[in-house]
C-alpha cells in the first residue's frame, strides 16, 4: 500500500484545479470563472492576501463571503487547532457533555446581548437559520414566518423560502408553507401580517447582504416592538454581519436591538472549520427541549465538534485581543470618505453604502451620450452584466478580489477582512478609480470586455433554447 502524504499530493496535482472541477464538481461555475477571468490557482494565503504559485499577491476584499474577519490563516487559530489535535481528545461522543462546546457557549453568551443565554451549535449559516425557525415554531406553536423582501438566509429548502432575492427560488418550489415576504421598511404591512396573531417569527438581516442595505433609523426598533405586541419572535440573522463585520460586534448594536434569537456562522471559526450557532433565551430553548424524550429533538451530528469549538474560541480571542471590531469601524469610515471622493469624480457611481467592512458601490446610468448608449446596450441584454465589467478588471489589472452584489443589481460589493490598514484601503480605492477611468475610454478595452460578456450571455441563451426539454 502506498503512503498517503497530502503535501506531495498537493504538489503533484497542483494546477489541475479547474479541470478536476469541470469533470467532477460544478462545471457551470468553472465556465463562469473562466469567462470572467477569475480562474486563478492560488497557492497560499495570509491575512488580507492570496498568493499564486508565482508569488503574485491578490488583495482579498471578499473574505470567503465574510468568513475571514480575522484574516486568512491566523497563526493563533492554527496553533489552537494543532494543539487540540495533538491531545487526541474524545470528540462527538454525543452521549456526553464536552468541555469545549461548553466553553464556546459560555463565550457566545458573554459577547451577545445579556438576555440571550442558551446556545445551539451547528455547521452552516443556513442550518442556524433552519434551527432558529424551528425553535420559533416550536416555542410559539404558530406556523407563519415573515421575512423581508431582498433578504438572504441560505439555500436549504426552509431557509430558501425566506431568501426573497435573485433567482435562488426559481425551480425549487413549492417552498415552505407559512413563509411570507414583507416589503422592505414597510411597518404597516408588517403590522397587518402580525395582527392576525398566528405569526411565529419575523426574521431579518440587520444589514442585507445582497446589496448592503439597511432601513430607516426607527424601522428595526419599531418592528421589534410590533413583534412583542403580537407575540411573534424577532430573529436577527447575523450570519454575515456578526463578529465585527459592520464595526460593532453585532450589527444589532447599531439600533440597540434585543432579538429573541440571534444566528451566527461564517466568521465564527476563523475560516478553518465549518461552524455556526444560534443563541436564544433559555425559556425558548426549554420550550423546544421540553421533555426528556425530546432532549435531542433538534440536533446535528457534527454541531459541537472539538475542532469547530476550538477554532471558535481562538477566533473570538483574536477578535478581542487585536481590537478588530474597532478597526472595522475605522476602516469603514476611511473607505466611505474615499468613496465619496471617487463619487464626485466618476459619474458612473450613483450611491455608496458602507457599514464597517461591508461595502457597496452602486452604479447608475451615466449622463454623457457615448457612455449612456454603451450602458443601455449592456443592460438591454442582461441587467446583471455591468458590475462584472468593474469586478473583472479590478481583479485582472489590480489583483483586487471583490464581487457582484447579487442578481440584476448594478452593485459591486467588498467584504474585506477586519484587519485591513491604509495600504489595503488605498489599493482598493486606487484600483476602482483606475477602472472607472478606463470606463470613460470608449471605444476601449472595458467596453470590449462588456461586449464579450454580452455575446457569451446571448450564446448561452440560444443554446438553452436549442437544448431538448
Ligand atoms: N444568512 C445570511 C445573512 C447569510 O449571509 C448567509 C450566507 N451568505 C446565510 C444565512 C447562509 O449561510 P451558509 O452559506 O453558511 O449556509
Amino acid at each position: 500500500m502506498s503512503e498517503f502524504d497530502i503535501t506531495s499530493l498537493i504538489k503533484e496535482r497542483a494546477g489541475e484545479n479547474y479541470d478536476l472541477h469541470e469533470q467532477h464538481v460544478n462545471r457551470t461555475l468553472v465556465k463562469v470563472l473562466r469567462t470572467i477571468g477569475f480562474d486563478k490557482v492560488y497557492a497560499r494565503a495570509k491575512g488580507s492576501y492570496l498568493y499564486d504559485a508565482e508569488g503574485n499577491d491578490y488583495l482579498d476584499f471578499l473574505s470567503g463571503y465574510g468568513v475571514y474577519n480575522i484574516g486568512r490563516n491566523h497563526p493563533l487559530v492554527a496553533k489552537a487547532i494543532k494543539d487540540v489535535l495533538d491531545q487526541d481528545l474524545s470528540n462527538m461522543v454525543q452521549m456526553d457533555c464536552a468541555l469545549l462546546s461548553g466553553l464556546l457557549a459560555e463565550k457566545v453568551v458573554e459577547i451577545t446581548p445579556e438576555h440571550l443565554d442558551a446556545v445551539f451549535f451547528c455547521n452552516s449559516g443556513a442550518e442556524a437559520v433552519e434551527g432558529a425557525l424551528k425553535f420559533a415554531r416550536g416555542a410559539t406553536g404558530r406556523k407563519r414566518i415573515l421575512s423581508l423582501a431582498g433578504g438572504y438566509h441560505g439555500l436549504t429548502l426552509g431557509a430558501l423560502s425566506f431568501t426573497n432575492n435573485g433567482n435562488f427560488q426559481e425551480g425549487f418550489g413549492p417552498l415552505l408553507p407559512g413563509a411570507e415576504k414583507v416589503g422592505y421598511g414597510d411597518l404597516n404591512e408588517l403590522e397587518d401580517k402580525l395582527r392576525q396573531g398566528d405569526v411565529a417569527a419575523f426574521i431579518a438581516e440587520p444589514v442585507q447582504g445582497k446589496g448592503v442595505y439597511w432601513p430607516e433609523e426607527d424601522y428595526f426598533p419599531q418592528a421589534q416592538e410590533l413583534c412583542r405586541k403580537y407575540g411573534a419572535l424577532f430573529i436577527m440573522d447575523e450570519v454575515q454581519t456578526g463578529f465585527g463585520r459592520t464595526g460593532k460586534m453585532w450589527a444589532l448594536e447599531h439600533w440597540n436591538l434585543e432579538p429573541d434569537i440571534l444566528t451566527m456562522a461564517k466568521a465564527i471559526s476563523g475560516g478553518y472549520v465549518p461552524a455556526a450557532a444560534f443563541v436564544t433565551r433559555r425559556e425558548i430553548h426549554q420550550k423546544v427541549f421540553n421533555r426528556l424524550d425530546r432532549c435531542v429533538v433538534h440536533s446535528t451530528t457534527f454541531g459541537r465538534n472539538n475542532l469547530a469549538m476550538t477554532a471558535g474560541l481562538a477566533t473570538i480571542h483574536v477578535l478581542q485581543q487585536e481590537n478588530l471590531v474597532a478597526n472595522a469601524a475605522w476602516a469603514g469610515k476611511v473607505i466611505e470618505e474615499k468613496l465619496i471622493e471617487l463619487k464626485a469624480r466618476h459619474e458612473l457611481i450613483q450611491d455608496i453604502r458602507v457599514k464597517g467592512c461591508m461595502v457597496a458601490v452602486e452604479f447608475g446610468e451615466p449622463r454623457s451620450m457615448k457612455m449612456k448608449l454603451a450602458w443601455k446596450g449592456i443592460h438591454a441584454v442582461d441587467k446583471g452584466l455591468f458590475p462584472q465589467m468593474i469586478v473583472t478588471p479590478l481583479m485582472t489589472k489590480h489583483r483586487v478580489l471583490t464581487h457582484v452584489a447579487g442578481h440584476n443589481l448594478d452593485i459591486i460589493k467588498a467584504l474585506p477582512p477586519l484587519i485591513i490598514g491604509e495600504p489595503e484601503i488605498n489599493r482598493f480605492i486606487n484600483g476602482l478609480d483606475d477602472v472607472l477611468q478606463d470606463c470613460t475610454r470608449l471605444p476601449g478595452p472595458m467596453w470590449d470586455f462588456g461586449r464579450n460578456l454580452v455575446q457569451t450571455a446571448i450564446k448561452q441563451r440560444k443554446s438553452k433554447k436549442l437544448a431538448p426539454a
